[in-house]
């Protein structure tokens, strides 16, 4: 199979001896680390570039997810880390979400500019790569919790959220990221399965005292061999023959 990965950090275990391609796309160069996993060819985009200093809302979305297709990939594993506006999600646990809110206002993201299409977004995250992806958390058996439902709210970024957005925010979504939306859009409206793992790294403004960039990066140094040991078995354990309907969900609209 062919194996897309999204994600801001890099997974050491997962990429060894990876090919460094740049794929011509219209909307922009992307770059794609490939590297093969038994007999799985494996797919690496770095979100915000090769340099990783991309702001969220300057992110090349389309770019990206166009490159995973013209790759024919059969699922995209996105990896994102988060703050929690649910105390029951702490620093440190992990949610594979099921559902998300789209709160971006400057982004590029749908590739029907010109056509009608009606986009189905009944079951946002493909159900294939959620069932995989938990069922790889489980068998590390380690000390990280993992939330099995979760709804990601996207903010447009780059500033974190205020203590008012957030106090608002959270009667509606469990975590918060700036990236997630237009991934997922994209990859639907291209038939592609996909779906997220996120690492929360701290509690949401006015649920702790201050954010800061350091703690992120302390919270995934922290736990990157485990998640990288997750998505290599979810790699791994992913189905070759699939069940789930994320091809479907796209149709022309009619009159
Ligand atoms: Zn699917």
């Amino acid at each position: 199979m062919k194996i897309g990965i999204i994600s801001g950090h890099h997974f050491p275990r997962l990429f060894k001896n990876a090919e460094s391609l740049s794929l011509e796309t219209p909307f922009g160069t992307i770059n794609v680390d490939v590297s093969s996993l038994e007999d799985n060819v494996l797919f690496f985009i770095n979100r915000h570039g090769t340099q990783a200093t991309i702001p969220p809302h300057n992110i090349n979305y389309r770019g990206n997810i166009y490159a995973f297709a013209v790759s024919h990939v059969d699922y995209i594993l996105s990896f994102g880390t988060v703050g929690s506006m649910n105390t029951s999600m702490k620093p440190g646990d992990v949610v594979v979400p099921h559902d998300f809110i789209d709160c971006t206002t400057s982004r590029k993201k749908t590739f029907f500019d010109e056509e009608r299409f009606h986009v189905d977004m009944s079951q946002p995250f493909c159900p294939s790569i959620r069932k995989t992806l938990l069922h790889s958390i489980h068998k590390q058996k380690g000390t990280t919790v993992v939330h099995k439902k979760g709804i990601y709210l996207t903010t447009e970024g780059p500033r974190l959220e205020t203590p008012a957005e957030i106090s608002f925010y959270k009667h509606s979504a469990d975590i918060v990221g700036m990236t997630l939306a237009p991934e997922a859009i994209l990859a639907r409206e291209k038939g592609i399965c996909f779906a997220s793992l996120c690492l929360i790294c701290n509690m949401a403004a006015g649920l702790q005292k201050a954010l800061t960039a350091e703690e992120i990066a302390a919270m995934y140094a922290q736990k990157k061999t485990t998640l990288s040991t997750i998505m290599k078995d979810a790699c791994l354990s992913l189905p070759a023959n699939k069940t789930c309907s994320c091809h479907e969900n796209v149709t022309k609209a009619t009159l």
